[in-house]
């Protein structure tokens, strides 16, 4: 019995032409007929090759699994009870709902006050999560948690300054830094992450010099993503942009016959793909100690 769902999903546009009838083991429908559009995972990729690899529409989304768990919280009936009181007093006119306190202190001198325990994950450049910044950063610090600026935002800003490989300004950085800061009264911080090209492109040094931040992230390999940061570009301004950069771009749109190409049509989108951190023990401390002498006060790994 097969866990996962097979050969079409939703997350790629990709679905199979006998939909009561597909192959536990392939996913392929009983009968995969001559002449059919290949409209699954297998025949849509013969085609588009490894655009199918990633969720559609791009920048709309955020996608999750279709697999069956074969063990998850609803196997169990957890059967809760309320007797006593833990840090408060004992007594009913006190442990009331209300009185719930969440809160804790974290950082090697507990110096990071939360309201609650809570990290928004590193959340980057994609359309996503930069349409919903400002009442992202507004919610968590309202609510005291910890909100993470993720991957590849500079690079990605239209609007940003980059001098000798080195970001000056970038008012998308800007914008989620504020979105927090505007809202926050004491409780919970905004943390800036950075990959191998945030890195190279000096994007910490910048927002902890130039805005006020002085919680940092670094990252060891990559999480949700195992294929690592991907986004699409539908312009070749801005695929050329991000290539001199120092970016990965596919095709290369420095290429004269690839450049005539997505003139034509042929193609509409190009990739751009992020490096993928390594696992050096070295390198890492060396880093530390650079963020820590820049100002960093907090330096989280993920
Ligand atoms: S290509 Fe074959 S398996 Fe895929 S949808 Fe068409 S008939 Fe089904």
């Amino acid at each position: 019995m097969s866990y996962t769902k097979l050969n079409r999903s939703a997350a790629t546009l990709t679905k199979n032409r006998t939909e009561g009838s597909v192959s536990p083991f392939s996913g392929m429908c009983v009968t995969c007929v001559d002449g059919c559009i290949g409209m699954c995972e297998i025949g849509k990729s013969a085609y588009r090759g490894h655009e199918v690899l990633y969720p559609q529409p791009f920048g709309l989304i955020t996608s999750a699994s279709e697999k069956d768990y074969p063990v998850d919280l609803s196997h169990f009936t957890i059967l809760g009870t309320a007797v006593g009181a833990h840090g408060v007093k004992a007594d009913p006119d006190h442990a009331t709902f209300p009185a719930v306190n969440l809160e804790t202190k974290i950082g090697r001198d507990k110096g990071l006050k939360l309201k609650v325990p809570f990290v928004v994950p590193g959340m980057g450049s994609t359309n996503v999560a930069k349409n919903s910044w400002p009442e992202l950063g507004a919610g968590v610090a309202l609510s005291g948690g910890i909100l993470t600026v993720g991957e590849n935002v500079c690079a990605m800003d239209n609007e940003s300054e980059i001098k000798d490989g080195r970001v000056l300004r970038s008012p998308d950085m800007e914008m989620r830094i504020n979105s927090f800061k505007n809202w926050y009264d004491g409780y919970g911080t905004v943390v800036v992450q950075a990959n191998v090209e945030d890195t190279r492109l000096g994007v910490q040094e910048y927002a902890m010099e130039k805005l006020g931040v002085d919680v940092v992230e670094l990252k060891w390999g990559q999480g949700a993503k195992d294929i690592g940061g991907e986004v699409k570009l539908k312009s070749l301004e801005k695929a050329q942009r991000l290539y001199k950069t120092g970016y990965i771009v596919l095709p290369n749109p420095t290429d004269p016959d690839v450049i005539k190409a997505f003139e034509k049509g042929a193609f509409k989108e190009f990739e751009r793909h992020s490096r993928l951190g390594m696992v050096e023990w070295e390198s890492f401390e060396a880093r530390v100690k650079e963020l820590r002498d820049r100002g960093a006060k907090y330096i989280f790994l993920k």
